[in-house]
C-alpha cells in the first residue's frame, strides 16, 4: 500500500459504498466518441430552446466579485409572491438536487427509513443511504404506474421520509388529485413527504400543484422544483424547497453550505420568474413535440408511458446500453436505463425538431434491425 500514504484514513462507509450516479454522457466526450460535431444531447432533460433572453441580459449585470446574498433574499422574495408562500418557508439550492441533500442531511440518522419508488430518481436513494439511512422502494405497477396502495401502506410503516417525484423521473405520469390526497390523508406525523415536482411546468392542466395541494394539510413537507428544466437554467444551478414549516426550513438552511448559490444564478433565476412568457411557449413547443414523438413511437409498436414531462420512457426490447451505443452512432446522446429489471429501457429528452426527428429515424433502424436479428433475415 506504499502508493496510497493515506490507506489508513478510514472512509464512512455509507459514502464510500453509493451507487454512482448515471448522469448523462457530457457532450465533449458524445462528440469524441461518435466524430459527430452536431451531437443530439437528449439524455438530460435540459431545455432544448436555451433561456429567456432577459436571463441573458440580467447575467451582464453580474459583479463576480462580489459574494452572493447567502439568504437569496430577492429570489426568495420573487417566489414567495408567486407562489403565494411566506418566504421563510423557502430555502434556494445550488440545484434542487443540493435541496435533496439537506433535507437528509437535517432529518436522518443512521437506521433512519426511507421510503422512494422504482424506477426512480438516482438521488433520492444516493443522498439518504449517504447519511446511513436503509431505502425501502416501491415498485410501481407492471404498466408503470403509481402503485399508491403500496405507497400507502409503505407510508403507515412511518418512514422518517417518502421521496417521490411527481411527475415522476424517468417514467413520465404524475399523481392525479385524488391520489395525491389519498397520499398525504395516509402520511403519519413522523414521516416527512418530499414530492419532487422538477417536472410540474410539464405536466396537464389538471394535475394538481403539489405546493397548493399540501398547503393547510398538516404534514410535514417539502416541495422541490428546479429551473434546470422548463427555465432552461440547467448550467447554473439554481433550484428550491418549499417547505411546510420555517423550522423545517430552518434545518435545511443550516444543513447546507453559507454561500450555495452564486450571484450568477441568483439574478438568473429571478429574471427567468420576470418572463414566464417565455417558459411558457418553450414549454408549450416541448409539449407538442413530446405528443408528437409519443405518437410515433407508439406506431412502431414500443411501450413508453405517456408522460407528463420532457422526456419519454421507451421500452426499446433490447439491452440499454446496447441501444445506447447505436443511438451514439448517430450521434444522439439518450440515457440508457440500468435500474434491475429496466434494463430495456431508455430514457429520451424531448429536443428540437430536427433532433427528435433524427432519434425517431435512428429508433426505427434499432427496432429493424432487431426484428431482423430475431427473423435470421
Ligand atoms: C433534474 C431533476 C432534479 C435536479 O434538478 P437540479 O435543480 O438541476 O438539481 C431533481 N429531481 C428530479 C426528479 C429531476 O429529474
Amino acid at each position: 500500500m506504499a502508493d496510497f500514504p493515506n490507506a489508513g484514513v478510514r472512509l464512512n462507509p455509507h459514502v464510500a459504498g453509493l451507487p454512482p450516479y448515471n448522469a448523462g454522457m457530457n457532450i465533449d466526450v458524445a462528440r469524441r466518441r461518435c466524430g459527430f460535431e452536431n451531437v443530439a444531447a437528449l439524455a438530460s432533460n435540459e431545455n432544448p430552446h436555451g433561456c429567456s433572453p432577459k436571463v441573458k441580459a440580467a447575467l451582464a449585470q453580474l459583479n463576480p466579485s462580489r459574494y452572493s446574498d447567502p439568504a437569496c433574499a430577492a429570489l426568495r422574495k420573487a417566489l414567495g409572491s408567486k407562489l403565494d408562500v411566506a418566504p421563510e418557508r423557502i430555502v434556494i439550492g445550488n440545484g434542487s438536487e443540493e435541496m435533496i441533500a439537506a433535507i437528509c442531511r437535517a432529518v436522518l440518522r443512521p437506521f433512519s427509513t426511507v421510503v422512494t419508488v422504482v424506477p426512480g430518481f438516482g438521488l433520492h436513494e444516493i443522498e439518504p443511504r449517504a447519511n446511513g439511512a436503509k431505502i425501502v422502494k416501491v415498485a410501481m405497477t407492471r404498466d408503470l404506474e403509481f402503485d399508491l396502495d403500496a405507497l400507502i401502506l409503505a407510508v403507515r410503516k412511518k418512514p422518517s421520509i417518502i421521496f417521490l417525484s411527481s411527475p415522476s423521473n424517468p417514467v413520465g405520469p404524475a399523481l392525479d388529485g385524488d391520489g395525491l390526497a389519498r397520499l398525504i390523508a395516509a402520511v403519519p406525523s413522523e414521516t416527512l413527504l418530499v414530492l419532487d415536482e422538477a417536472y410540474f411546468e410539464f405536466s396537464d392542466e389538471e394535475t394538481p400543484d403539489g405546493i397548493k395541494a399540501l398547503a393547510d394539510t398538516g404534514i410535514s413537507y417539502v416541495v422541490l422544483r428546479t429551473f434546470s428544466k422548463a427555465y432552461g437554467l440547467a448550467g447554473l444551478r439554481v433550484g428550491y424547497a418549499v417547505t411546510s414549516d420555517e423550522r423545517l426550513a430552518q434545518a435545511m438552511s443550516s444543513a447546507k453550505t453559507p454561500f450555495n448559490v452564486n450571484a450568477a444564478a441568483q439574478l438568473a433565476a429571478v429574471a427567468a420568474l420576470e418572463d414566464e412568457t417565455w417558459m411558457r411557449q418553450s414549454v408549450a413547443a416541448v409539449k407538442a413535440e413530446r405528443d408528437r414523438m409519443a405518437r410515433r413511437i407508439a406506431s412502431l409498436g414500443l411501450f413508453a408511458p405517456k408522460s407528463q414531462t420532457n422526456f419519454l420512457f421507451i421500452d426499446v426490447g433490447y439491452d440499454s446500453m446496447a441501444a445506447f451505443d447505436h443511438f451514439l452512432s448517430h450521434g444522439i446522446v439518450v440515457k440508457p436505463w440500468k435500474e434491475p429489471g429496466f434494463e430495456s429501457f431508455v430514457r429520451v429528452t424531448v429536443g428540437l425538431s430536427a433532433e427528435n426527428d433524427r432519434f425517431l429515424d435512428a429508433l426505427t433502424l434499432l427496432i429493424g434491425e432487431h426484428a431482423a436479428a430475431r427473423t435470421g433475415r
